[in-house]
């Protein structure tokens, strides 16, 4: 099998690369790969990628997510985000592939405390959001075999993410100020990638499991309640911290003006994902011990 992977960097990416490798050879590209397009800026120039390599299946990890940022420039977030995902799409269902694509929480409007469901209306809030929503909706659109996997606040051991900088914080700080009517599943990419290599062999056997689904860890926190953990985990491992969990003081959204509006309720229902694929999925307290773990102990 031969599987062609986009954004082999970003969080997610860099999982996949471990992940997808059993599954048969894996063709990795970022946006400087010179021997295939792979620039998602450059929407029009990947389906040439797409034919000349003729893989089985392909995975989009890349994606405008800098969610601020995207307000500032949404024709370059519609580009990444939208376009070369419809590009994708089309490219996959010409050669037969399995495309695999990762949208967002963002999609919905943040209301109410119910998990989101496939089905639900959605109602984006930022340009992000939108973005990803068109993303999602061409790739259902122009690829059959198609696999939108929503997932919502990833973090990975490699490079920056909210759990490190409320350990550098809380170094530095006695308190800390964090927001804590915001709910949803901090969902590590390692997690991510797992699940995505589980359900494309799965998909290779039973076509009819294509389509939406929604994928993050168990339980559910605040920004706050994360940050907590965070901390309590942190000086369990023997961390000196000048703010424990105790330090952290809870705010609402509004304490923090940002450019682009987030959810207030971005859980997300995963039951579907669960019962077609026959997975169990962890708490999200166990990924990011783990994560934690491994970045401190390192
Ligand atoms: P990252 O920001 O870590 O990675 C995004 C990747 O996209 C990077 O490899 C980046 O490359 C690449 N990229 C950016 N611009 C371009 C471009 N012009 N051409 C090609 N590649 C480009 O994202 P995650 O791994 O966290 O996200 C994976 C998926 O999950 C995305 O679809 C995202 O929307 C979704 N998601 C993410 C959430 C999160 O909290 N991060 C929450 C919910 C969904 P480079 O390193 O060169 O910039």
């Amino acid at each position: 099998m031969k599987v062609l992977l986009f954004g082999k960097d970003g969080q997610v990416g860099w999982e996949l690369q471990r992940s997808l490798a059993p599954l048969g050879d894996v063709v990795a590209l970022d946006r400087t790969s010179t021997e295939y397009a792979a620039d998602f800026s450059r929407p029009e120039r990947l389906a040439d990628t797409v034919t000349r390599l003729r893989p089985n299946v392909i995975v989009n990890a890349a994606a405008h997510t800098a969610v601020d940022k995207a307000e500032s420039e949404p024709e370059l977030a519609r580009a990444l985000n939208a376009a070369a995902p419809g590009v994708l799409a089309q490219a996959a269902q010409d050669v037969g592939a399995l495309l695999v694509h990762y949208s967002t929480d963002y999609v919905f409007d943040g209301g109410g405390d119910r998990p989101w469901r496939e089905f639900d209306a959605t109602g984006p809030l930022s340009v992000y959001g939108q973005t990803k929503l068109e993303g999602e909706q061409l790739v259902a659109r122009h690829c059959e075999r198609h696999l939108v996997l929503r997932t919502s606040w990833v973090y990975a051991v490699r490079g920056g993410n909210f759990a490190k900088t409320m350990l550098r914080l809380a170094k530095e700080r006695e308190r800390l100020t964090v927001i804590d009517d915001q709910f949803g599943a901090p969902t590590g990419a390692d997690l991510i990638a797992d699940v995505t290599a589980h359900a494309i062999r799965s998909l290779m056997h039973e076509p009819s499991k294509a389509g939406l689904y929604h994928l993050v860890a168990a339980g559910e926190t605040t920004w706050h309640g994360y940050a907590r953990f965070v901390l309590a985990q942190a000086q369990a491992l023997g961390e000196v911290l000048k703010a424990g969990p105790d330090g952290v003081d809870a705010v609402p959204a509004s304490a923090f003006p940002a450019v682009a509006t987030r959810p207030h309720n971005s859980r997300l229902d995963t039951s579907r994902l669960r019962e077609v694929f026959g997975l169990n999925l962890p708490h999200w307290q166990e990924g990011v011990a783990r994560m934690l773990n491994e970045a401190l102990r390192s």
